[in-house]
């Protein structure tokens, strides 16, 4: 190169280097296994999932597991229910009778509902039926579990101005409003 070429600054260049901390939006590829080795939840090809770092997008163990990394980096994190969703509360499972659950046909293990409690509404799905006898529980479905997470960093960027006031990310996987 002769010492006459000038250089133009690309906007909006992404640097290979930065590093995942507060207030950067990050892109990762995810799967999420059980402790039994089952698949619980994954991205999508080429359909990233892309949060807000430091905003309780997601589970505070996945964002510890990532702080610091940079696309393309991988990372394989083991997250305790604490770091997750929480543990198991028992007192959250309960059994009622079947007849609370007027107009519903066919009720089946699996169907989730809205429970109007005295602490305001949970959502509960049942996970048992038995005769009149129906077990509903108001637990994260993934609450008191291990998440086995394999991540793969596909973009690391600077949160513009309004993304940080509203805690989330906008445009391409973020929210649109
Ligand atoms: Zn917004």
């Amino acid at each position: 190169m002769d010492n006459k070429v000038t250089f133009a600054k690309i906007r909006n260049q992404t640097p290979k280097y930065m590093e995942i901390a507060e207030g950067k939006v990050v892109s990762i590829d995810y799967n999420l296994k059980d402790d039994e080795g089952t698949v619980i939840d994954q991205s999508k090809p080429d359909q990233p999932l892309v949060y807000l770092h430091g905003h309780k997008n997601i589970i505070s163990g996945l964002e510890s597991a990532l702080a610091g990394k940079k696309a393309g980096d991988t990372v394989d994190a083991r997250i305790a229910p604490e770091e997750g969703y929480g543990p198991l509360n028992a007192e959250l499972e309960q059994v009622v009778p079947k007849d609370r659950f007027q107009g519903v046909e066919d009720l089946q293990v699996g169907m989730q509902f809205q429970a109007n409690t005295n602490q305001g509404p949970i959502s509960v799905r049942v996970v048992k039926v038995e005769g009149d006898q129906v077990t509903v529980d108001g637990n994260h479905p993934l609450a008191g579990k291990h998440l086995n997470f394999s991540v793969k960093v596909t973009d690391v960027r600077d949160a513009d101005e309004e993304e940080l006031s509203h805690g989330h990310v906008h445009g391409k996987g973020g929210v649109e409003h």
